[in-house]
């Protein structure tokens, strides 16, 4: 049995099994994710017979890439991978304007929120990716730009899944990307997106106080948010903001509160007004995200909200003190929202 790369533990256990010293792993670990230096053979700074042991033991990847496509524009490149499984999770990096370089990532194959307007729940619930699959696509990506002269700095959990149903696994990788020793990413600069499984916050709070929390809202009622969000009913909107206040309690950090924007669902002007209430006085950043349309809604007819509804929105969020921004969509020609290259995928 082959173990991955990224387990030190395991890599430490087999140098030792071996007879090899274990400052050895130092230079290990500084060829991976220093040099991105994916190919045993060429760590020349150590031994031949421990190149070989490598190679006996652990393997670089699980994941294959099957697609890769780069926008129009060159700002986005969305990768799909395959698993050793054969199932299909998407990756996304964007290129912002800003010289900011964000990747997004997946950590379920599928999603069990059935969230109505996402397209990851058409693939189910299929199964939580281990700490490594996650690991892998930012080290993918980390190389993908190395080779471009630019460097990844931030890390959005925001692709396929519900982060707090696989935590175990995503905690493992942010401790790992984070590691100054590994891909030295800095916590502030990762982002946890979830529809929120209330009691998870506590756990995220005490693991994670400098990491970024957003937060799918999607509506300032439960009404609403019931109609489109399943999870809802489980968690309904009181005991959700009870816990993000003791989340900013304990960490004095901002929530990002991310809105879709679909219209005739949930951009009623009234729940501008209704929206500024909720958030007034908290710590907090709404960020609109226009509705990206996908084949398959199948009952569903949304559409997007037009621009100028939400900045609409944006003004009267202004009265309440609440700043707010509107998500630049810089990927439809790559089918780069939630789920959307997977489910093609897999309908092929
Ligand atoms: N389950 C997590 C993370 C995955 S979704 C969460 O709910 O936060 C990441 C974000 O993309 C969420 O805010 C989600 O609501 C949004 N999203 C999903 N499908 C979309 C679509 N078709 N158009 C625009 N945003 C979408």
């Amino acid at each position: 049995m082959k173990y991955s790369i990224h387990n030190e533990e395991k890599v430490k256990e087999i140098l030792k099994e071996n007879k090899l010293p274990p400052f050895r792993y130092a230079q290990i670990e500084n060829a991976i994710y220093k040099n991105f230096i994916t190919d045993f053979d060429e760590i020349g700074t150590i031994p031949k017979v421990m190149r070989e042991v490598l190679k006996e033991n652990f393997f670089y990847e699980s994941l294959s890439v099957d697609t890769i496509k780069t926008s129009a524009n060159g700002q986005t490149t969305k990768i799909l991978f395959k698993t050793k499984k054969d199932e299909f999770i998407e990756a996304v990096i964007m290129r912002h304007q800003t010289w900011r370089i964000t990747l997004c990532v997946s950590c379920q194959v599928g999603c069990p929120m059935a969230c109505s307007f996402c397209a990851t729940w058409k693939l189910g619930l299929l199964r939580n990716l281990d700490p490594d699959e996650i690991i892998e696509q930012v080290y993918f990506a980390a190389k993908l730009l190395n080779s471009e002269w630019t460097q990844l700095r931030n890390v959005v959990y925001m692709g396929m899944w519900e982060p707090f149903i696989n935590y175990d696994s995503v905690k493992e990788s942010i401790l790992f990307i984070t590691n100054q020793k590994k891909l030295n990413l800095a916590n502030r600069r990762i982002t946890v997106s979830t529809c929120w499984i209330v009691p998870w916050i506590r756990r995220f709070t005490e693991d994670f106080p400098q990491t970024s929390l957003a937060i799918s809202l999607h509506a300032p009622n439960d009404e609403i948010r019931w109609s489109i969000m399943p999870v809802d009913h489980t968690y309904p909107l009181v005991d959700l903001m009870k816990s993000l206040d003791d989340y900013v309690a304990a960490t004095n950090k901002r929530i990002f509160y991310e809105y879709i924007m679909i219209n005739g669902v949930n951009d009623h002007i009234k729940l501008a007004d209704e929206l500024g209430k909720l958030l007034e006085w908290k710590l907090a950043h709404v960020n609109f995200i226009p509705y990206n349309p996908w084949e398959g809604t199948g009952w569903i007819d949304y559409s997007a909200t037009p621009r100028f509804v939400i900045e609409k929105f944006q003004r009267i969020l202004e009265k309440y003190w609440v700043v707010s921004t509107i998500r630049h969509t810089m990927w439809d020609d790559i089918d780069a929202a939630c789920g959307q290259l997977a489910n093609k995928k897999e309908e092929e």
